[in-house]
């Protein structure tokens, strides 16, 4: 067995070390360690933290000594004051270190890759590209998160499937990539619990859209896991948490640099989050449309995105120095995308779901049924109502925020930590980008439990489609740009 080393650290951190000893944050000029009210104020007033103030308050927040108040005023304190590179560097390692580093045996080394998402509007690509990548030959230690703001989740929407259970011990979490090849798992008590409860907290404080805070709570996740690369999907555009790309590439560069700093080989993929990526936008929805997607079907923007964050072996073009394998981009795409047609990646999913607690048939009739038959074996939610396109034209875009936001209302999101979601509700597109329209054809299904949609809410609706003159035209692809490692 591999012990995974603290990348940084030259030596495997005990679990839940707080002391710092050994590790390269910031000096610490103070050995007295200072009470949570002053550490917020130092950084509310602009100050940096050090070392021992920043594994302190990860310490509290851990050992349930600091405050809920207490968390969320250090949180906005961070979100409107910022961090520097090297407090980002060591707020991500003591994330890490407060729970359990995961070791795999020797021979996985060149094999663990994952991919991670700042957090989209019907992005399911990690249900598809984990599963994808296993039957590549690739080990996928996934550790995911819950829906944030008015984004999505990948927890949430796994445990649209009866039975699936995204706790998962370090010890459970190898017999499932020795079974499944992939395993797509939560923080919990013993994996990173402190960004379990960080990210819980921005969730409902207004603090999600902060570079440090993204950078910390999405790296410690991967550091824990023992990569050998990984992709972060760094969204862009209306619907993503920074709207323009100059901020999401600060944000690429920042999961790069502190990664390169950690010893994470980590790659960002800037990719555009106006519309929704797909068709489907809800917990149960998505799923059916990630099994379509790994039926070798589904939207070509999924695909897309599913194929070119590939960081497979054999990688290539610009992947090939991070997974250090020989080939093309080209041919890591086609493996993927042959993964989906010959319904390799499938397969693996349906394993993933036995191995984490779907009944076995269940994970069979959902894996090998019709989409019709998919539907009645998932969450569904009591109404459907369709809007129609109010005047003739071309689809030049439909905008994923308002779309999220009244999700969100109908019981999508959650405004509390820990609430239950309502995870049949949600929406399907019934239209493409580029496509024409004539007025009255139906554009949008909401599915709803509630009433019908109020008349604010169908106004949003329908405000967020954009109709153009336009001759119809072929959608564009979300990918945008790739932000490297450096060379070492
Ligand atoms: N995903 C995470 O795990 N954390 C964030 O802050 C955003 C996306």
């Amino acid at each position: 067995m591999a012990a995974l080393m603290t990348p940084g650290t030259g030596a495997p951190p005990a679990p839940g070390d707080f002391s710092g000893e050994g590790s390269q944050g910031l000096p610490d000029p103070s050995p007295e360690p200072k009470q949570l009210p002053e550490l917020i104020r130092m950084k509310r007033d602009g100050g940096r933290l050090s070392e021992a103030d920043i594994r302190g308050f990860v310490a509290a927040v851990v050992n349930g000594s600091a405050q809920g108040a207490q968390i969320g005023a250090m949180l906005m304190a961070i979100r409107l004051r910022g961090m520097d590179l090297e407090e980002t560097s060591v707020l991500t390692q003591a994330l890490a270190q407060s729970g359990q580093q995961l070791e795999w045996p020797e021979a996985w080394r060149q094999q663990l890759v994952d991919k991670h998402s700042t957090g989209g509007v019907g992005d399911k690509v990690s249900l598809v590209l984990a599963p994808a990548l296993a039957a590549c030959g690739c080990k996928v230690p996934m550790i995911s998160g819950r829906g944030l703001g008015h984004t999505g989740g990948t927890l949430d929407k796994l445990e649209s499937i009866p039975g699936f259970n995204v706790i998962q011990s370090p010890e459970q979490m190898q017999v499932l990539l020795d079974q499944a090849g992939c395993c797509i798992v939560g923080q919990s008590e013993q994996l990173v619990p402190a960004d379990g409860i960080l990210y819980a907290a921005r969730d409902v404080t207004a603090t999600v859209d902060s570079l440090p805070l993204i950078t910390a709570s999405i790296l410690s996740k991967k550091l824990v896991e023992g990569l050998s690369a990984l992709v972060v999907d760094v969204k862009f555009g209306g619907a993503a948490v920074f709207p323009n790309q100059e901020q999401a590439r600060e944000l690429a560069k920042t999961l790069v640099g502190v990664g390169a700093s950690l010893g994470l080989r980590v790659a960002a993929a800037l990719t555009a989050m106006d519309k929704p990526l797909g068709r489907c936008v809800g917990h149960a929805l998505e799923v059916e449309e990630a099994l379509l997607c790994m039926d070798g079907a589904g939207p070509p923007d999924l695909r897309d995105l599913v194929t070119t964050l590939d960081p497979s072996p054999p990688a290539g073009g610009a992947l090939l120095w991070l997974s250090g394998h020989a080939g093309t981009q080209a041919q890591g795409a086609a493996r993927v995308a042959a993964a989906l047609d010959d319904g390799s990646a499938l397969g693996r999913f349906e394993r993933m779901l036995a191995a984490q607690g779907v009944d076995p048939g269940l994970a069979r009739a959902l894996c090998s049924g019709s989409p019709a038959e998919r539907r009645q074996l998932l969450p569904r939610a009591r109404e459907q109502e369709e809007l129609l396109a109010p005047a003739d034209g071309t689809v030049e875009l439909v905008r994923a925020l308002p779309l999220a936001l009244v999700l969100h209302e109908l019981g999508a999101g959650r405004s509390r930590a820990g609430e239950p979601l309502r995870l049949g509700v949600g929406a399907e597109l019934l239209v493409d980008v580029g496509q024409r329209l004539r007025r009255g054809t139906p554009w949008l299904r909401v599915h709803r439990d509630g009433p019908a949609l109020s008349g604010p809410q169908s106004r949003a609706l329908q405000e967020a489609l954009v109709l153009s003159d336009r001759a119809p035209f072929a959608a564009p692809s979300p990918f945008a740009e790739l932000v490297l490692p450096p060379q070492q």
